[in-house]
């Protein structure tokens, strides 16, 4: 019933995202340029110095190219442009609201709740957003090479407890295909480990990732794998994008998307139902909903819970539970991610 794997792919270049990769707009002039914005119109243009010191933009130009031109509201945009209001300090901000170094059991590896761990599969990502809570992780001492992994391979071998591994970042994506295959390797014959999870914002920002080879390599695995795409708005989702998404799905990872409440790119209503709808569309299904952390940097993207809770009052009354996800935050110390509502 299922068409094949692979005919959802019109062209596949496998070289093509690497491509992508090594040359994203890092500019913001150049971004300004292409989206024809006027600097003087809006209080936006102004640059955080400081900010984008500490995190350099970072837009792949298949994702710069769903942006409206013109539009400094644009939701893509928001999501990635460095505006002043990140230098501004505020006492609730903090470098690591999630106390990650405390979970850090052996290198790149992160153990927060039962059963499962987390890998810092690769060092970077193909895009850097701006609400991002990992811009201040030390990923140059959190990313190990092939060979130090060897610990964190040896702790989920002997805790029979772990039965999920998830691949995370940076994006684990962003790294080429013989490491993460390495890696899905040493991971998949640990006869314990049921699942492998990928968390990845590639598939949307880079659809071109999305090969056969990758393909080949989720539907291959002995262990389940559920795959985990981080798209916050409807937009960013094209046709190309969607036969990415579509692909993945008939490798036969379930696909899930997790979303950040962000202010000024999808605080409203109508936006989560249309990116909803837009997912299930790509064959993904919502799963979590993130009130963003207390990052320093990202003050300007808070959403209050209050405010949180009545637009998924909304969001309910309008669709099936199935597409309606479930608005967490994350309290350093809990055994799982607080559910609100
Ligand atoms: C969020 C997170 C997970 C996954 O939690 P789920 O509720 O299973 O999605 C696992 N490990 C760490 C360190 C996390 O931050
Ligand atoms: S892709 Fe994810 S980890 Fe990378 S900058 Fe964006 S939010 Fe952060």
């Amino acid at each position: 019933m299922q068409t094949p794997a692979l005919s959802v792919i019109k062209s596949d270049q496998p070289e093509k995202w690497q491509e992508i990769l090594s040359d994203l707009i890092t500019d913001p002039k150049e971004l300004l340029a292409n989206l024809k914005l006027d600097t003087t119109a809006n209080p936006l243009a102004a640059l955080a110095a400081k900010g984008l010191a500490q995190f350099p933009l970072k837009v792949p130009r298949p994702f710069a190219a769903r942006m409206e031109p013109g539009n400094w509201a644009d939701p893509l945009l928001r999501q990635v442009w460095p505006s002043s209001l990140e230098d501004v300090e505020s006492d609730s901000l903090s470098l690591d609201p999630l106390q990650e170094t405390h979970f850090n059991k052996t290198p790149g590896l992160l153990q927060k709740y039962h059963g499962r761990v987390l890998l810092t599969a690769a060092p970077h990502c193909a895009v850097h957003c701006r609400y991002c809570f990992r811009r201040h992780f030390d990923y140059a001492a959190n990313t190990p090479g092939r060979r130090e992994w060897s610990e964190s391979i040896a702790y989920i071998s002997e805790n029979p407890d772990i039965s999920e591994v998830i691949l995370s970042g940076g994006d684990p994506m962003a790294a080429g295909d013989s490491y993460l295959a390495w890696l899905l390797a040493e991971v998949d014959r640990i006869p314990h480990v049921e699942t492998i999870r990928i968390h990845s914002r590639l598939p949307i920002v880079i659809p071109q990732r999305v090969t056969t080879q990758l393909c080949s390599m989720l539907s291959e695995l002995r262990s389940k794998s559920v795959f985990i795409t981080h798209c916050n708005h409807a937009q960013e989702i094209d046709e190309e994008v969607q036969a990415a998404l579509k692909a993945i799905r008939h490798a036969g990872s379930t696909l899930l998307n997790q979303a950040v409440l962000l202010k000024g790119v999808n605080d409203y209503a109508d936006s989560l139902i249309k990116l909803s709808t837009m997912l299930f569309q790509s064959d993904v299904l919502p799963y979590y909903l993130h009130l963003p952390d207390r990052v320093t940097g990202t003050g300007h993207f808070i959403v209050n819970e209050s405010e949180a809770l009545k637009l998924m009052a909304s969001v309910r009354s309008h669709l099936p539970g199935y597409l309606v996800p479930q608005l967490v935050r994350e309290d350093p110390g809990n055994n799982s991610k607080t559910r609100l509502a």
